[in-house]
Formats: C-alpha cells, structure tokens, sequence
C-alpha cells in the first residue's frame, strides 16, 4: 500500500522506542530499570475515580457537546480565573482528549501549507510531527545550554519570517524543567506582539514546581498578550490522569471555534466520563500535594546522584518530573561517538533504559524520568556511574 506523504515523513517517538526495547528486555527476564516515564507513577486520586463511577451510574455515557460539557468548561474557567487571574468565556475553551490532541487541533485550525512555527530546542517531541501533520514546518532555534535552555528574545526575533504563524513556549518544560521568569516571557511577548506572532503556550507542567517560582502564563502578561496566545493545559500530570484523556485549549474564540468545529468531525468529543473525572478534579480538590512533595525529593536525590558521575553536568530543573543532564563528555570518554550510542550501551549492558536527547533535538543530552521509586532512581544512578567508570 502507497501511504500518504504526510505520514512517511512522521518519525517515530524516540520515548517510545526506548519503552518498547526495556520492555523486551524485561520480558526475556532481565532486571531493567526504565527512567523513560513521560507519567506520574501515582494513581488517579479516589474522589476522582468515585465521582467517574457516579457518572457512569448515572447514564453520563452519551455523546457530549464537541468541547466539552458546559459545568466542565466553566470549572476550567474557574480555575484560570483562581490560578492565573485570566477570565475566559465558555465559548474561549474548548475541552479535549488530552492536550496531546489539543495542539493538533490547534495546528490543523491555524496553519496553510509552508507556514512556519517556531520551535525552541530541545522541545517536547510531539511539536514539530504535529506541525509537520497539519502542512507547516516547524522552525527549530537552538535554546541554548548556557542559557539554561531558554530561548532569548533576540534569538526568537531572528528566526521570525513572513511565513512564521506561531511559536511555542513550554514552561515548565518536557525535557528540561526549565522555567521562564515573567520578565523573560515580556520580552518574548513583546517580540511575538510586533510580528503578530501567536504564542502556544503549554502549561501541562504548571502544577509541578518545586522551588518557590510561581508559574506566569504569558497570557497574563498584557491585554494583548492574552489576545495573542493560545494556552494548552490539562489533568493528566497534575492530577495523574493521564490515561483519562483529557485537556483543554483557551484562547481567542475564532480558533476555539475553528478547532470545536474540528473535533466535531474528529473525535466528536471527549469521553463523556473521563470529562466528569475531570471535573471533580477541578471541583473538588486541588493539585497532588503529596505526589508534588515527593517529585520534589526525587528531583533532589537524582540531581546529586548525577552530578557525582564524572563527565556530567546538568542544570538544576524546576518544574516537571525531568532532569536533562549534558553526558557528551562521559559519552565521548567513554569511547562513544554519540550519545545515542552510549544510551544503547547503557541498555545493553546495565540495563538502565534513558531517553536521548535526540529526540528533543539535543544531542549532548539524555532525558531521565523521576516518575519512578526512589529505590530505583538510586539504583539506576548507581549503574550509569559504575557504566562510566568502568568505560573510561
Ligand atoms: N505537552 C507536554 C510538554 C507534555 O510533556 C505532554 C505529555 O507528555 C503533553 C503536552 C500531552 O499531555 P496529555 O497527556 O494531556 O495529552
């Protein structure tokens, strides 16, 4: 069969193919440790799953309107209003199955053929395939270390073409769990206001910070940056819902509308029960306290571990259930051409499965999920130093 074009160019998940080989490799009876979670390893919390179940006892399992059901909307404006001080209509939101699909809506509802997003690298992978899905191409621009992964105003201003409809902004962010100050996010609104540059903004991490920062969406930020950004959001990290499906998009009502109208014809709605879940998410508690405290020791225990094995550097995340060590110089020491190669050999032979960093346009970088045990994270800390000792 001759597939279409749009999907021989689609590169598949560099997550999931390190999932897919652990797992093989812990079929055939080996103890692997895989650090490449992408979810919080908490269950969803109980008044959430009891209030699903009264939904379903309740016969709330027809179809629901395309955007979601109307107390769920306003439950969501609520929370902006509470969390970001940002007042949003019902017919600005539009609910979703998860906000993985929310930015695809949105990309199809925005973008022409060759029309350009910007993508700060290193970058959650879905960006630029969904860019690329709905006939845009994604721009990439080099966030760079030194700046601890965030992109400057300068740096997003050069990358600014005629054809650029939009850029994207992840705070915190997959991988990094990096944060943008609220001066930072100005500048760069400022930038986007003068080209009249639409901004994405993801804030499925808002709910995960660990140091004192506040999240600022850059929404928040102006009159007109509200009018200029689209914010993505969602239950699955914050409230460990994320097999339930379901997130949202706020922004303008013409592309809310747009991408309504889309879902209509795509997915017709989102699962009338996991909408009800997630409205006792909003209703009735708040975030995951205890998960966030733990995260928070995890991401302490991880950091040190890390930085006592030699040839590795890393920045000190804030947010998110990441850390993106810089391993080139281990990887090299070591004898590796790549740090791809090293990650394989690091699967191979100590059986700790990592993500690398070329999968989020970083090739000096491994991604480590602190969405598992304590026990493990020592474990797996314990193996990759003895793998680089042993290699040098
Ligand atoms: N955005 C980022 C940065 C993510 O890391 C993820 C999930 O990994 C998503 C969006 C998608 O979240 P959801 O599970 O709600 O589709």
């Amino acid at each position: 069969m001759n597939l279409a074009k749009r999907v021989k160019t689609l590169s598949p998940s560099s997550t999931l193919a390190i999932t897919a080989k652990a797992k093989e490799l812990k079929q055939q009876g080996h103890d692997v440790i895989g650090l490449g979670a992408g979810e919080p390893d908490f269950n969803t919390p109980q008044y959430i799953l009891d209030a699903a179940t009264e939904a379903m006892n309740e016969g709330k399992t027809k179809y629901t309107p395309s955007g979601g059901v109307p107390e769920l909307k306003k439950a969501i404006a609520k929370k902006f209003a509470e969390d970001n001080q940002l007042h949003y209509t019902a017919d600005q939101i539009v609910v979703t199955t998860g906000a993985k699909h929310a930015l695809y809506t949105l990309f199809q509802v925005l973008l022409d053929e060759g029309e350009e997003v910007i993508v700060p690298t290193p970058y959650w992978v879905s960006y630029p395939e969904q860019v690329k899905l709905a006939g845009g191409t994604p721009i990439f621009v080099t966030a760079r270390e030194e700046n601890q992964f965030k992109l400057t105003p300068q740096e997003l201003e050069a990358a600014i073409t005629k054809k650029t409809k939009a850029v994207v902004i992840n705070s915190p962010s997959n991988p990094t769990g990096m944060m943008y100050s609220k001066e930072e996010l100005q500048a760069l609104g400022e930038v986007c206001l003068k080209h009249d540059v639409l901004i994405v903004s993801d804030e499925i991490y808002e709910k995960l910070i660990y140091t004192g920062d506040e999240h600022v969406s850059i929404a928040q930020l102006s009159n007109a940056l509200y009018q200029q950004t689209v914010i993505i959001n969602g239950v699955s990290k914050s409230h460990a819902m994320t097999g339930w499906r379901i997130g949202y998009a706020a922004g303008p009502k013409e592309i809310i509308k747009a991408m309504t109208n889309l879902a209509s014809h795509s997915t017709s709605n989102p699962t009338s029960v996991a909408q009800y879940a997630a409205l006792a998410a909003y209703e009735q508690g708040g975030e995951l306290s205890e998960m966030k405290k733990v995260f928070a020791e995890r991401l302490e225990l991880l950091y040190d571990l890390l930085l006592d094995i030699p040839g590795v550097t890393c920045i000190k995340p804030k947010g998110a259930f990441y850390l993106f060590p810089n391993v080139k110089e281990a990887a090299t020491k070591c004898g590796f051409s790549s740090v791809d190669d090293f990650v394989a050999a690091l699967l191979e032979e100590e059986k700790v499965a990592v993500v690398p960093g070329s999968g989020f346009g970083s090739n000096d970088n491994i991604r480590l999920s602190y969405a598992t045990s304590t026990e493990a994270l020592q474990e797996a800390a314990k193996r990759i130093k003895d793998f680089v000792i042993k290699h040098q």
